[in-house]
């Protein structure tokens, strides 16, 4: 499948109604408008690819909302070459937009059958990612410290690894909560070791779920 002046069209708009949505970040926007969504998606919704909507994708997850996409990577506040840490890979369509901001990129999903699609997707598309399959709570111990570190299944509670794992002046944005909704939470890692945690806003997510599956 190619990437059409239609998609192209489609594409505009949804970023057009994410800055009125309030996405500010225009570094955003624009890795967005590179991204063909459509590629990542499930055969049954292509029509609804530059819909801002979440949508199924295999093994009962979903494609995040693409509002919700630019909201975390907004949030997460990337500057080039950093090392980022991404928990839930899912269709990889994150991870995709987090590579077009010029980062480097580590991403780990629980689920076999995501992380191969995942991989074959993304690397059709000439993206070089570190893919992993496994456990997120463990995040990636070898690679560690991150700069930045988004985890996007919502989280009972902040895994204590993923702390451990986060660089000083390091960024982690995580939705925590429970399977009805989450807060968006920003922990930043200061020079002294403190841990300051603020909220932005409630979302949704599929749950990040401990252990690796099949
Ligand atoms: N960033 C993805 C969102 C996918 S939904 C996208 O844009 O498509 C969240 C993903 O997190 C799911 O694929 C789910 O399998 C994965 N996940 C849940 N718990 C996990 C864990 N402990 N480790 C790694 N991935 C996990």
């Amino acid at each position: 499948m190619k990437d059409s002046y239609r998609h192209k069209g489609l594409r505009q708009k949804l970023i057009d109604s994410l800055r009125e949505k309030g996405i500010r970040d225009e570094n955003v926007l624009d890795a967005m408008n590179r991204v063909p969504r459509h590629l990542f998606m499930d055969s049954g919704f292509l029509n609804h690819s530059y819909t801002d909507k979440a949508f199924p994708i295999a093994s009962g997850q979903t494609i995040s909302q693409p509002y919700t996409v630019a909201f975390q990577t907004e949030l997460l506040e990337t500057e080039k070459h950093q090392k980022v840490l991404e928990v839930g890979t899912g269709s990889g369509y994150q991870t995709a937009v987090l590579l077009e901001m010029g980062v480097r990129v580590f991403t780990i999903e629980r689920i076999r059958e995501l992380y191969l699609q995942a991989r074959d997707q993304l690397q059709s598309m000439g993206y070089k990612p570190g893919f992993y399959y496994g456990d997120g709570y463990e995040g990636l111990p070898a690679f560690a410290p991150f700069d930045r570190i988004l985890v996007t299944a919502g989280a009972g509670k902040v895994p204590e690894k993923l702390l451990e794992q986060l660089a000083v002046g390091g960024r982690m944005v995580i939705p925590v909560g429970d399977r009805f909704g989450q807060k968006m939470l920003l922990i930043e890692k200061e020079k002294d070791g403190k841990v300051k945690k603020s909220e932005h806003g409630h979302f949704s997510f599929v749950p990040l779920v401990q252990g690796k599956s099949k």
